[in-house]
């Protein structure tokens, strides 16, 4: 016997409809890119994005059209997004940090066929536009009166929504089409296509709003400072309309000061984005002696979220920290680590303890560890290995990839990271599958070293990549960059970290530098690091 409901496609859109027809008035505040800030509404945008989906059809995008844009969270983005969502085209969020010749390669790749562009990006457009191969159209996300002098062939945006009016119904396909795309950012070869569909995406957002993950709700205003450009903007973009939360965008500045600015004049509840960011803001409160009189949470991941931070958002500001872990081919939530009941008595140092771990998966997600045969491996919170996932929103192929299929044999993902996970089924990355330190035929986790390191008060950031060793294979190297004005001691640094790590972990060496490579995302740029210390004689040699 089949079940007698309605069959209702899971299509992004009704994400925009729920919240513009019971959530209308909800705001969307964005520090525009032109400067002042700007004020919308949940009804508004989805009034506009019609408007867009209605100049879309008219020039000829429908279902699997791909658009590109280049562009910071606002909400012009947004009204995009559901503009092509709402006709089944394919919005391709593009990271303006990387290469011009890669964001050259993934346009071609993708084939999209226009480009939304931020004022801020015009010339990085106009610096590739010969290159790119597919592109018929390009709108400037402005108006007419702040149209930047260009030799591109280019309309505003808001001149370009002025020939259509919003008398339009949304297109209706199947759940299973592609919704939006974004590209990982391949640290080595090509970067890699992974594809989102309307159903992925909305079984993703309930998943992600749940109390025990973002936990939103329409009392709750959210700033994605995670653009949206960043894995699927970590689903706010979604989650936000699904509970009728406010939104609050913060466009071009991320500095400290004007993300603190927006947190206390926009009454931001919660807010989401990696360490770095979170890093200028404590900075910033810390000099010029501010308070945080509304944010309640604070979502960090991407990497691994200092003990610091953590400590210094809850015990200086009384704003409770989510670590949190994902990746693109997971929509991009994987864990977030919210407090059991099994850890509830805990509290200062044992309760930072359980929150460098990433966290619990929610419902969709299904995890395992398991060593180099794919032999599962025990959840004691001790034994590392292989961490693979299976779920509705996990990634089984990537766009135009000869690689295929990317699953095991039960149909689990392997995210390339290494980690444990405990009785509790709280997962701890322990490193990068390339990144892990393979000395003596053991593992050494660069990430808990470089946390440690971070921990000293004279460091500002820490890597550790393993350097070659004729007797160990490989040992690790300790790269730091000083905080302002500090001089740290090697040996003051090594005695740091000795009495909090097993004997044979503790770094060979140490090097100061002025700067630390990072990749388009923000994370540390290991590959480099490595080539850069390839050479590297360890006085252990
Ligand atoms: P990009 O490099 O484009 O940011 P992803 O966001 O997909 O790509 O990166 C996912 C990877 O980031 C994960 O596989 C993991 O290695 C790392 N990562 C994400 N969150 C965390 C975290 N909280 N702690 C440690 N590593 C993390």
């Amino acid at each position: 016997m089949r079940g007698l409901m309605q069959d209702w496609p899971l299509l992004c859109h009704k994400l925009i409809d729920h919240a513009a027809a019971f959530h209308g008035g909800r705001e969307i505040v964005s520090r525009s890119v032109e400067g002042p800030i700007h004020r919308s509404n949940y009804r508004d945008v989805r009034r506009r994005a019609l408007i867009c989906a209605k100049r879309l059809d008219a020039i000829g995008l429908g279902k699997g059209d791909r658009a590109a844009t280049l562009a910071w969270n606002t909400w012009r983005h947004l009204e995009v997004w559901y503009g092509l969502l709402g006709i089944g085209a394919i919005y391709h969020t593009v990271n303006p940090r990387l290469f011009p010749e890669q964001i050259a390669w993934i346009i071609n790749h993708a084939e999209d066929r226009i480009v939304f562009v931020d004022l801020t990006f015009v010339p990085l457009l106009e610096a590739i536009r010969d290159q790119l191969k597919t592109i018929e159209t390009i709108v400037i996300l402005t108006d007419a009166d702040h149209m930047p002098d260009t030799a591109l062939d280019a309309v505003d945006y808001e001149s370009w929504l002025a020939a259509a009016d919003d008398d339009f119904a949304w297109h209706e396909f199947d759940e299973n089409l592609a919704a939006g795309m974004c590209y990982t950012s391949g640290t080595t070869g090509h970067p890699k296509a992974v594809i989102y569909s309307h159903r992925s995406n909305v079984l993703h957002a309930m998943a992600a709003s749940a109390p025990d993950m973002l936990g939103l709700s329409c009392r709750d205003t959210i700033m994605p400072v995670v653009p949206m450009f960043h894995a699927n903007c970590w689903s706010i973009a979604f989650t936000a309309p699904l509970t009728g939360a406010a939104m609050v965008m913060p466009g071009a500045q991320m500095d400290g000061a004007s993300i603190y600015q927006l947190l206390e004049d926009e009454a931001v509840s919660v807010t989401a984005a990696v360490p770095t960011i979170w890093l200028m803001l404590v900075q910033h409160l810390e000099q010029t002696g501010a308070r945080l009189n509304h944010l309640k949470r604070v979502v960090i991941g991407g990497s691994a979220c200092p003990r610091a931070i953590t400590q210094a958002f809850q015990d200086n500001y009384g704003v409770e920290v989510l670590h949190a872990w994902g990746m693109t081919e997971m929509s991009p939530l994987g864990t977030m680590c919210s407090i059991k009941p099994e850890y509830a008595h805990l509290t200062g140092e044992k309760l930072l303890d359980i929150q460098e771990k990433q966290g619990h998966p929610p419902f969709t997600v299904e995890m395992k560890i398991t060593d180099d045969d794919g032999r599962e491996l025990p959840w004691d919170g001790n034994t590392f290995g292989r961490l693979k996932v299976r779920g509705p929103a996990v990634s089984r192929a990537y766009f135009r990839d000869e690689g295929g299929d990317i699953l095991d044999a039960a149909g689990f993902f392997d995210t390339g990271d290494v980690a444990h996970i405990d009785e509790h089924g709280y997962m701890q990355i322990t490193d990068r599958s390339k990144d892990v330190i393979k000395s003596g035929g053991e593992w050494i986790s660069s990430i808990d070293l470089e946390n440690i390191a971070v921990g000293h008060p004279q460091i500002a950031e820490a890597a550790v990549i393993g350097v070659a060793h004729p007797k160990w294979d490989e040992r690790p190297l300790l790269v730091v960059v000083a905080k302002d004005g500090e001089k740290p001691a090697r040996d003051d640094l090594l005695a740091f970290i000795e009495p909090k790590v097993a004997r044979w972990w503790l770094p060979d060496d140490v090097v100061f530098v002025d700067e630390i490579p990072h990749t388009a995302t923000g994370k540390i740029l290991k590959s480099a690091l490595r080539e850069q210390f390839a050479d590297y004689r360890l006085p252990t040699v």
